[in-house]
């Protein structure tokens, strides 16, 4: 695990709590997590993330399913739109600033820029034996 996923996953831990609390639940049973590809983090790093921060919190013993989600990237400047690999940027080139091909602008994500928490399913707790 990663200083970076831990710190990405202690946002979505934060994020899911406050939506179980506000659904009313007492526990959640799982949560829906997408991956972008410009979040540069890796599924197995977040799980390994995820079980280090859930013990202790409504979180504890849910499932986490993540999709990933490739970026597609966009320039304002000259309208220019595509992946990372149409715009010519490798993962290795690390985080933004992502220039334009064509003309150098900063480009921005459209999907696929970073951890977005799509849904948490909370549960009521057991009925007493
Ligand atoms: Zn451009």
């Amino acid at each position: 695990m990663t200083v970076h996923e831990y710190g990405l996953m202690e946002d979505i831990v934060g994020l899911a709590t406050e939506e179980a609390r506000r659904a009313g639940g007492t526990a959640v049973t799982r949560i829906l997590l997408d991956v972008g590809e410009l979040s540069f983090a890796s599924k197995e790093s977040l799980g390994s993330a995820f079980l280090a921060l859930s013990p202790g919190t409504v979180l504890e013993g849910a499932e986490i399913v993540m999709t990933v989600v490739m970026a597609r990237l966009r320039c304002s400047a000259c309208g220019f739109q595509g992946s990372v690999r149409d715009a010519g940027l490798e993962e290795s080139a690390g985080f933004s600033p992502w220039l334009c091909p064509s003309c150098g602008s900063p480009l921005t994500a459209l999907e696929g820029g970073g951890l977005v928490l799509r849904e948490v399913v909370v549960s009521r707790p057991d009925p007493p034996p």
